[in-house]
């Protein structure tokens, strides 16, 4: 089709509120997945995505949409549904003209709708309000159009009406997507120059690359330079997605598509980077590109000492496919070998671990995530910290800053009093409060990122019953009154329980830990002491008294089957303890910290 019939678009919308379910009933109704080839939900084909029921990589597909007799080819671009890969977001909304604003018509406007339209705006995209749901006897869809007039000043006089789970306003949807979201500018004459919205690791083809062309022309076989990377290839294959892989010969201006190139690792074809041609470069790269900064670390360590290697070699492995993935050996007393590795964010993290355990059977205990601190030492140099039981001494120091986040919280009014105390005792910066409608405000908070790691989110959800929703962005480093809070266990400093406390909480911290650790360690034969310590000062202090008996005694004589089950139980814990000294922790003593009351 010319370039004047091609519409490229992606889909916002807060979690849950229908994004993948219109994907599908938009490549169904298109034709471009037949209904029998359909898994549940096409577009997010991870398996971990498809049971966090979240999006966490992109991919497109095109569509072939007859308007009359018109053909018209229309490229949707998926994006990723956690504040985690808001980076990932931005990148495929700037391969895009025009976004599909989702809202949920029986919830309204949330904290990520409001966030993605910011990011749409700021690429200039034509943006098209869908109220979804509207199948729900609780869809209210003329009063959420309101209020997305009223809080995001978009002309809601034309919004669809849509159900996506019944099929109902997708012939509209498409048909605004044409009339309403411009064509791409015609660019093909210029320099080649194609922004990278996806990448991903294939081990038989190298890494597959997703592109918008943006300017030129890109032939099979061009010679191609990143320009981020400064690394160049051969384009051996060029395609379109429809949704699957469909080699073509050229591709134009204002084209999606994918190349593969025996690209070794997605860090030299990342996200943001722009395609040239190695003999024709163009003068600069697309706006927009961003290295990846890992916000959260943790230690990974195999409870079998063995499975060093095979930890590293999954970690190389994941690294192909994942660029913002940091790791480098770390090593304690206490815990041996393992990695220290960088994470965007908490999810990030989390998925990390599942797969390193799923797909690579590896038996890991996961120390509690830190954030990276900067360090003022005494000396006039500032070093990074990302790891609290490497903090320099008092003594060292000059002073300590911490990463700051920007917190915008959307809540019925109702919940306003209770997110008010938890941003206070999370250490908050109240900025300020908003009445968006008459019953829901926004509230926005300037606050450690420390205190956002860990149960943040459980609290928000659960002080407001679930109403609740929230994004946050990084805003730059602070200084504060930092202390680190050591534990010994036996008499013996456990480094990767050690954690970096805000001074004023350091007592409180201190007494929680060690009775949640009592509560978490199991019995010993012997007594144990469990202490926290600033320097060498005890603030806190609890013991595990001994047990003597057998555990088995604990069962009547001659019931087999009980006993068996004591002892599969058993074993199963202990494939979650690392043995510390004499005594066997568990897995979850290591992110006690996490969840203090
Ligand atoms: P996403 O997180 O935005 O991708 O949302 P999903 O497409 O995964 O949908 C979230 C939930 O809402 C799923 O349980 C869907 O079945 C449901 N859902 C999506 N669209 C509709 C709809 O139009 N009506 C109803 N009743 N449920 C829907
Ligand atoms: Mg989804």
């Amino acid at each position: 089709v010319p370039i004047s019939n091609i519409r490229n678009f992606c889909i916002i919308a807060h979690i849950d509120h229908g994004k993948s379910t219109l994907a599908d009933k938009l490549l169904q109704l298109t034709g471009t997945v037949q209904t029998r080839d359909m898994k549940e939900q096409f577009l997010d084909n991870m398996d971990l995505e498809r049971e966090r029921g979240i999006t966490i990589k992109l991919q497109a597909a095109r569509m072939r949409y007859l308007l009359g007799n018109e053909p018209y080819c229309l490229n949707l671009i998926d994006t990723p549904g956690h504040v985690d890969f808001s980076y990932e977001v931005s990148r495929s909304l700037a391969a895009c003209e025009g976004a599909l604003l989702v809202v949920d018509a029986s919830q309204g406007v949330e904290a990520q709708t409001l966030a993605n339209v910011y990011l749409a705006l700021e690429n200039n995209l034509q943006i098209i309000p869908v109220l979804n749901k509207i199948d729900l006897p609780g869809a209210e869809p003329a009063r959420i159009a309101q209020e997305i007039e009223e809080i995001i000043g978009l002309d809601c006089s034309e919004a669809i009406h849509c159900s996506a789970k019944d099929g109902i306003g997708i012939t509209e949807i498409l048909t605004a997507i044409v009339k309403k979201v411009p064509p791409p500018q015609e660019n093909a004459d210029k320099p080649l120059r194609a922004l990278i919205f996806d990448s991903y690791y294939d081990s038989y083809r190298g890494v597959i690359v997703y592109f918008r062309i943006i300017d030129g022309t890109l032939k099979k076989g061009d010679k191609i330079y990143f320009m981020a990377s400064e690394k160049e290839y051969f384009a051996d294959e060029i395609g379109v997605l429809s949704p699957g892989q469909m080699p073509v010969g050229e591709l134009f201006a204002g084209e999606v598509g994918y190349l593969s190139a025996s690209i070794r690792s997605v860090a030299d074809a990342r996200v943001g980077d722009t395609i040239t041609h190695f003999g024709k470069k163009a003068h600069s790269s697309l706006p927009g590109y961003e290295e990846a900064t890992p916000m959260v670390f943790c230690g990974l360590f195999p409870i079998d000492a063995d499975q060093f290697p095979e930890l590293r070699d999954a970690l190389q492995k994941l690294q192909l496919n994942d660029a913002a993935l940091k790791f480098e050996p770390e090593s304690s007393s206490a815990m041996g070998f393992g990695f220290r590795c960088g994470f965007l964010g908490l999810l990030h993290m989390e998925i990390v671990q599942e797969r390193l355990e799923r797909e690579y059977n590896l038996n890991l205990i996961t120390t509690a995530p830190s954030v990276v601190y900067r360090v003022n030492r005494l000396n006039s140099d500032t070093i990074e910290c990302s790891n609290p039981s490497f903090l320099p001494e008092p003594g060292m120091r000059k002073s300590i800053e911490e990463p700051y986040v920007k917190i915008d919280l959307l809540t019925p009014k109702d919940y306003i009093g209770p997110l008010m105390e938890l941003g206070h005792e999370r250490r908050g910066l109240f900025k300020e409060m908003n009445y968006i409608t008459e019953n829901r405000a926004t509230i926005t908070y300037e606050l450690p990122l420390a205190e956002m790691v860990g149960d943040f989110f459980d609290q928000l959800k659960s002080r407001s019953k679930g109403y609740a929703s929230m994004e946050y962005n990084f805003i730059g480093y602070r200084e504060s009154d930092l202390v680190r809070l050591d534990i010994q266990i036996n008499g013996e400093p456990v480094e990767p329980l050690a954690t970096i406390v805000h001074r004023d909480k350091a007592y409180a911290v201190g007494r929680a830990l060690t009775q949640k650790l009592k509560e978490l360690i199991p019995r010993q034969m012997f007594k144990v002491p469990i202490q926290a310590c600033i320097g060498a000062k005890v603030i806190a202090s609890e013991a595990l008294s001994a047990i003597r008996k057998d555990v088995l005694s604990k069962c009547y004589g001659g019931d087999i089957t009980r006993k068996k089950k004591l002892l599969k139980k058993q074993a199963e814990g202990k494939k979650r303890m690392k043995a510390i000294g004499k005594v066997d922790v568990p897995q979850e003593a290591f992110m006690a910290v996490l969840r203090l009351e």
